[in-house]
């Protein structure tokens, strides 16, 4: 093997490594929309990232969040066949919120470097924004009353 083949190898373990970890997540975020049978879960994670997750993955999972008491499961059959539904605890309500709100100021710290900055109030512009040149310079404001109010304080 040389060297070319070795890098593909390691590049395709971390992948998997990173997609085991996401499909935790999403079962998560799937059972914070309400509650799920197994089942519903892996159709639903299929639909919506067109990518297969496997009983082999989702039940050890599952077990795992009801050991912690993170989820419970009831019986919804009302008759023959058992229909196993998996809804989040209060305490697994508490643990995906905080789980969530670590993941979205993860991507805004990811996003905010590359935003803009009003010059005049310092809010970040996320979208648009307005742009006028002044002496020469090209400034990023918020706003046209924001770019005015800068105007009069120089
Ligand atoms: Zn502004």
């Amino acid at each position: 093997m040389n060297e070319i083949q070795d890098n593909t190898v390691d590049t395709q373990d971390e992948m998997s490594g990173i997609l085991s970890d996401f499909s935790q997540f999403y079962i998560l975020l799937l059972l914070s929309e309400g509650p799920k049978h197994g089942y519903g879960l892996i159709k639903e994670f299929r639909n919506r990232t067109r990518k297969t997750l496997s009983a082999g993955t989702v039940y050890p999972f599952l077990r795992k969040l009801e050991e912690r008491e993170l989820i419970s499961k009831v019986d919804m059959s009302g008759g023959k066949r058992s229909k196993l539904v998996y809804s989040l605890t209060v305490e697994g309500r508490k643990f995906t919120d905080r789980l969530f709100q670590r993941f979205a100021s993860m991507t805004a710290s990811a996003i905010e470097p590359s935003l803009d900055v009003c010059v005049s109030c310092g809010v970040r512009i996320y979208e648009g924004g307005y742009h006028e040149e002044i002496k020469g310079q090209l400034l990023a404001f918020c706003c046209s009353h924001c770019a005015a109010a800068f105007k009069r304080q120089q």
